[in-house]
């Protein structure tokens, strides 16, 4: 009985799901969800409206759970980073809005970048990292980044993974501000995890998109690319967010936190530099924490 409900249920479905199907083969226009649709999921990713014109785009592969942010205006939408390119993100952003969409990433670390190629209009600082990143990424190169990244290998079913290559359309500039016709977002330069961090604000929702910066989980600034100095830095400009801003989107950890939690990451330093963070050794890193933030930094920092 329970399997013909189930099955009937499915019967209904079918014209829905071929619909959807045929729209996107013949490259129609897929239809847009509305709010009471949502949360959903397509392929790899969860879409979810966190607030008004604003979504989270969550993709959850073996390597990596990674939030990206869809923000429509009235003429334009922003798609804050592209996540691992493990599916179509153009068209998870197209079932979220009609508008044309304009990507920018946190930073070009590889699980922001993946679905960069699928964009025509890519905006992207001036910095060799960024252009450096845009020439995509081998799968060689991705392997050796994932086993300094993580201290290990990663996941078997990634045997073949790549970051295909972009082409940037427009440079930005920290305190640039991004037009979205009745929306107006601002580019707030924080290096320190990676050489072109950045975070996106939206000020008139008092809403912080922070990449990977500030997220609630351990943050790198061990990799290569990394630089602790510069973290200390953006830390202070964190610290300076967290009292003017309600809200925080990481792209790990859960889409929306208090903003308030971004001063976290300056008293982590502080307690790191007077000795008195709690410390793992991890290999060749060390895992400093306190409150419930942890943070990782080579030995020689
Ligand atoms: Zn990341």
């Amino acid at each position: 009985m329970n399997r013909m409900i189930r099955s009937g249920t499915l019967i209904a479905l079918l014209p829905i799901a071929a619909c959807l199907l045929i729209s996107c083969s013949r490259g129609g226009k897929t239809p847009v969800l509305k709010a009471s649709d949502l949360p959903v999921t397509a392929g790899p990713y969860r879409l979810e409206r966190i607030y008004e014109n604003t979504w989270a785009i969550t993709e959850t592969s073996p390597l990596e759970t990674v939030t990206c942010y869809l923000l429509a205006g009235e003429k334009r939408a922003l798609l804050f980073d592209t996540g691992l390119g493990t599916g179509d993100i153009r068209a998870a952003a197209a079932q979220l809005t009609a508008l044309p969409v304009i990507v920018l990433n946190s930073h070009s670390h590889y699980d922001h970048i993946g679905g960069n190629y699928l964009f025509a209009e890519i905006l992207g600082p001036d910095l060799p990292e960024t252009v450096r990143s845009a020439r995509g990424l081998g799968h060689e190169a991705f392997v050796s980044f994932y086993r300094d990244a993580y201290m290990m290998d990663p996941d078997s079913t990634a045997s073949s993974f790549v970051i295909r290559p972009y082409r940037i359309t427009r440079r930005i500039h920290d305190g640039d501000r991004i037009d979205l016709g009745g929306r107006s977002l601002e580019i707030i330069f924080t290096p320190g995890h990676s050489a072109d961090d950045l975070c996106l604000l939206d000020r008139e929702n008092g809403v912080v998109f922070s990449g990977d910066i500030f997220y609630e989980g351990a943050l790198f600034a061990h990799l290569a690319e990394s630089d602790p100095e510069a973290y200390r830095k953006t830390a202070l400009i964190l610290e300076r967010l967290a009292g003017e801003f309600r809200y925080v989107c990481p792209a790990h950890s859960r889409p929306m936190a208090p903003a308030s939690r971004l001063a976290e990451v300056r008293r982590l330093f502080n307690r790191i530099d007077a000795g008195t963070a709690a410390v793992r050794d991890i290999g060749n890193r060390l895992l400093y924490s306190s409150d419930s933030l942890k943070i990782v930094l080579n030995k020689s920092r």
